[in-house]
């Protein structure tokens, strides 16, 4: 699809038009760039449509990465199992049930995606599978969708969770009567869901919902944060000719552009900007998305309500957190029950 097709185009963003559907990066370029034990994420559109390049990266720079993948999870059957089991973190498009799922991906999409999962487990994978959801305006309850996913958890189908509200991304998809309802409705689903997760605690089981664990453990250890995902400082994009960009949802979007792979030493830091920078939650949020922050595709109006869920969430842990101190206090839990891996993708502030 060309870039005009979408409905993202302000005075904020600057395009290149010049970068293929089709990523022309070569194995020796990304040599030059990444470096042992980086982690490589195979991200897209969808990743697994470009099967054979896939292999040509692992078999080049075998155990000298570490490997996830962000998919539709459509193809996972298709992928040799010797590289798939290589791939320690697969996260997965699901919106919650079967009807979410579908209503946001197509007919059969989450029947097509269980069906894989289950094959993989039946292959012995054991490396994390996390459910990676978007709540859609019309759905608004983040609680259904979670216990939706935490079944498939306790079958042991998924390890992990996560989410992030489709709030900001076009121009035309916000209309402020709407969005209101949705936030009022989602926040308290938050609070039913938070309720459930601290409940759980009492009986020694802290479910890996990520952005609740990421927030505790920010909390618990007393740490303050950057961009939660990394974007513009710890995770960079390879776009499909080459640059590399802050942020992995912005091929083609000069605006990102922080470097290229001929001049990998020379990549420049891409920090928030604007509102977030007088906010007293930055050092928890760390600004949300880096994409939102410079593209405010929505007014003023709209991205103001969007960090009144995030001011949401992150208040409603902060008010677990006693309840979870003191739980690690009597080693009911424990500090490693919140430990996560950085920067591998789950959305911490959705
Ligand atoms: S709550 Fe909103 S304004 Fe505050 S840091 Fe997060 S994204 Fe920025």
């Amino acid at each position: 699809m060309r870039m005009e097709e979408f409905d993202i185009k302000n005075e904020n963003l600057e395009f290149d038009e010049t970068a293929p559907a089709r990523s022309n990066v070569t194995v020796e370029q990304l040599n030059k760039f990444l470096k042992k034990d980086d982690t490589l994420i195979f991200y897209g559109g969808e990743p697994l449509l470009e099967m054979q390049k896939i292999q040509e990266i692992m078999d080049f720079f075998g155990d000298k990465l570490h490997y996830r993948i962000q998919t539709n999870g459509l193809l996972l059957d298709r992928l040799p199992l010797q590289y798939l089991h290589k791939i320690r973190k697969i996260l997965v498009s699901l919106d919650g049930n079967q009807q979410r799922t579908n209503y946001n991906r197509g007919n059969g999409i989450y029947e097509r995606v269980i069906q894989n999962l289950a094959k993989l487990r039946e292959e012995n994978y054991n490396g994390e599978i996390v459910a990676r959801m978007t709540i859609a305006q019309e759905f608004p309850d983040v609680y259904e969708a979670v216990m939706n996913i935490i079944k498939l958890i306790d079958e042991g189908l998924i390890d992990s969770v996560h989410w992030q509200l489709d709030a900001g991304f076009y121009k035309s998809d916000f209309k402020e009567n709407k969005f209101r309802r949705f936030i009022t409705h989602y926040n308290e689903s938050i609070t039913k869901l938070i309720n459930w997760w601290t409940a759980k605690m009492q009986e020694g089981k802290v479910y890996k919902i990520y952005p609740f664990i990421g927030i505790t453990e920010s909390l618990l250890k007393n740490e303050k944060t950057l961009m939660r995902c990394g974007a513009g400082y710890e995770g960079f994009a390879i776009t499909t000719n080459g640059m590399i960009s802050a942020c992995p949802v912005t091929n083609g979007v000069k605006t990102f552009y922080v470097g290229d792979l001929n001049t990998p030493e020379k990549i420049k830091d891409m920090k928030v900007q604007g509102e977030c920078l007088k906010c007293s939650y930055l050092n928890l949020c760390g600004g949300r998305c880096l994409y939102q922050n410079y593209a405010q595709l929505w007014p003023k109006i709209g991205n103001a309500l969007i960090c009144t869920s995030v001011r949401y969430l992150i208040d409603a842990v902060k008010e677990k957190q006693l309840i979870m101190q003191k739980l690690m206090d009597s080693k009911v839990i424990s500090l490693c029950d919140f430990a996560y891996e950085k920067y591998f993708g789950p959305e911490i502030i959705p």
